[in-house]
């Protein structure tokens, strides 16, 4: 990859209170547009008008950006929040993770991973084996940034899943989060459910797992949710700087996914 990308990244926050972020990897004929749409999903997030919005346009070379495949999607039916949980606890365990650990993480999102049971701007990492959290600033969290998909890798990739009804923006977001950090970065697994009181699917992911979506995972209108890596003896100074390197999703598994579970 020879040509040249900007990253460009948004936070908006009301009284330092997290409430919409953006990530993206792009071509500088993108920039213009990328920037726009980011500022237009902090301006009208259903958590209110932010006081403070924040964009970053930063150059990388092409020659630093990483292609990265996207993991394969399945979906796991459960009907409500409690099964969902139980579900995503049992998915962390096949990933390796161990039982106690991956409830905590439950936890810990279920009542808001942040100070006083605030929601982070960021993850939490985790080790698998204690459940110690090693994030360096447990306030924030850590960010995946310069992270976004290849337009003809994300086309296909939506043809793909279009009839599922899961071709939007919020999912192709967090698969190539979750594709990068698990291919890139040492992370184990992960587990996610959104802050927005209007979404409350989420997922766990792993390389082995795939991404797994499980639709149940908080009750309507709680405004609570995170991100939880899992990570096994890695420094966690290089871990935060891992995921901020860039990556492009390139190319799609086949096949994309994976029914009858
Ligand atoms: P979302 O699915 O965008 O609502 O995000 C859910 C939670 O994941 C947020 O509350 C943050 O804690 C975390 N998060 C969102 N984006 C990122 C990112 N780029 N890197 C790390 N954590 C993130």
């Amino acid at each position: 990859m020879q040509q040249e990308y900007y990253s460009v990244r948004m936070r908006a926050a009301e009284d330092g209170a997290h409430i919409s972020g953006g990530e993206r990897l792009v071509s500088a004929e993108e920039i213009e547009a990328r920037v726009q749409a980011l500022v237009r999903r902090a301006l009208t997030h259903e958590l209110g008008r932010p006081d403070l919005i924040q964009v970053t346009v930063e150059r990388v070379l092409g020659s630093d950006v990483r292609g990265v495949q996207a993991l394969p999607i399945s979906k796991r039916p459960v009907q409500t929040v409690e099964q969902g949980r139980a579900m995503a606890i049992e998915e962390l365990v096949k990933a390796g993770i161990s039982r106690e650990v991956a409830a905590q993480a439950v936890q810990w999102i279920a009542t808001g991973p942040g100070p006083a049971g605030t929601v982070m701007r960021g993850a939490l990492v985790m080790d698998a084996d204690t459940g110690a959290r090693l994030e360096s600033d447990p306030a924030r969290g850590v960010r995946v940034s310069k992270i976004d998909w290849q337009p003809e890798a994300l086309a296909s990739w939506q043809d793909a899943v279009r009839a599922e009804g899961i071709a939007n923006e919020r999912i192709a977001e967090a698969l190539a989060i979750a594709s990068k950090v698990v291919a890139t970065t040492g992370t184990v697994a992960e587990l996610c459910w959104s802050d927005d009181p209007g979404y409350v699917s989420g997922y766990v992911a792993s390389s082995a797992l795939g991404y797994v979506r499980i639709p149940h995972l908080k009750e309507w209108g709680s405004p609570l949710g995170g991100r939880v890596f899992f990570v096994r003896g890695v420094d966690v100074l290089d871990y935060e700087k891992a995921l901020q390197t860039p990556v492009l999703i390139d190319a799609i598994q086949s096949p994309a996914l994976v029914r009858g579970e």
